[in-house]
């Protein structure tokens, strides 16, 4: 949307937008090298990020709310790499994919427990800050981050194809068109809190950070009709304060991410530059004035590389 005249509000959010961009290539990529850093520099909270090899769902967590499901995704019950229908083939072809996506398991009954030091953070009274949700499913869950880029493409080749999308808005980049993101969610995609102004909260003293979360909490309550569940802090950044914070206004997660997506690249965590049993993916809302690329494009990529090393991308509420 950036680069139309839009008046004031346009052109404040495209100015912070950018620095939103800036500080994520500056910083909130996974870098490559050596780990197990946590994707977020500077920030003494960080998790570290250990393998989970063994660790599989256990099924005492709190049943997961029955959430609306993709239409492409709906009834499959096939290990991943089962057989694609035609319908799945022919839409796979319309959007110029090299191959169908993999199905995904059949969703774990309960979301999964989570314990210290799976790449997971866990502080008394606080919501969990999850990079890789323990599970050995075969599946990735791809995050979209801000909301400036409101593509139709985009949400329609999600919902033809079948792919799972978990959403963070941020409410000034998307107060004027919450439409968008009602259809989205209609079609079965997440829409999380992402905060209302996109400040760093570790500069905020509480209230400024309970105001930030816990409003955009309630507006995506009135927006959308759904009180998130989760909720990710701008550039990955938050102290305990925002933990506390995002506790009192009912978010019981906060997923972070091990990789990042480009349209034409994935910043890799790891070494072996390959995805790994519930990794969670970044990306934004994005497109062709930032990215020369569009968000179908960024979609493609990530079906195509997950497809590739033999994974699905799955719901991530529905584990976490
Ligand atoms: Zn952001």
């Amino acid at each position: 949307m950036r680069g139309r005249q839009r008046g004031w509000a346009g052109a404040r959010t495209g100015l912070l937008a950018a620095v939103c961009l800036s500080a994520v290539l500056a910083g909130c990529a996974a870098p490559a090298g050596p780990k197990p850093a946590p994707a977020v520099d500077g920030n003494a909270n960080a998790a570290p990020v250990a393998e989970i090899a063994g660790q599989g769902p256990d099924h005492a967590g709190a049943p997961p709310v029955a959430p609306p499901r993709l239409p492409g995704v709906a009834g499959k019950e096939e290990e991943n790499g089962g057989e694609a229908t035609a319908h799945q083939e022919e839409a796979a072809r319309r959007w110029g994919l090299e191959r169908p996506p993999l199905k995904a398991p059949p969703r774990p009954t309960t979301r999964v427990e989570l314990t210290q030091g799976q790449g997971v953070k866990l502080a008394d009274g606080r919501p969990p800050v999850v990079y890789r949700v323990p599970t050995e499913d075969k599946v990735v869950f791809l995050t979209v981050d801000d909301g400036d880029e409101k593509d139709p493409e985009f949400s329609r080749m999600a919902q033809e194809l079948g792919i799972p999308l978990s959403t963070y808005v941020s409410d000034y980049l998307v107060r004027e068109n919450y439409g968008y993101f009602r259809d989205l969610h209609a079609q079965g995609v997440e829409i999380n809190n992402h905060t209302i102004n996109h400040r760093n909260l570790k500069v905020l003293d509480y209230e400024t950070q309970h105001e930030e979360i816990c409003n955009q909490q309630d507006q995506l309550e009135q927006q959308i009709g759904v009180r998130p569940r989760l909720f990710r802090p701008p550039y990955g950044e938050y102290n305990d304060d925002t933990l506390r914070a995002a506790a009192s206004c009912g978010v019981q997660a906060v997923p972070l991410w091990n990789e990042e997506a480009f349209p034409d690249h994935m910043e890799w965590r790891y070494d072996d530059q390959k995805f790994h049993p519930g990794d969670i993916i970044l990306t934004h809302f994005r497109g062709v004035d930032i990215w020369n690329a569009s968000m179908p494009d960024l979609l493609r990529k990530v079906v195509d590389d997950a497809t590739a090393q033999g994974f699905a991308l799955a719901r991530l509420d529905d584990y976490l």
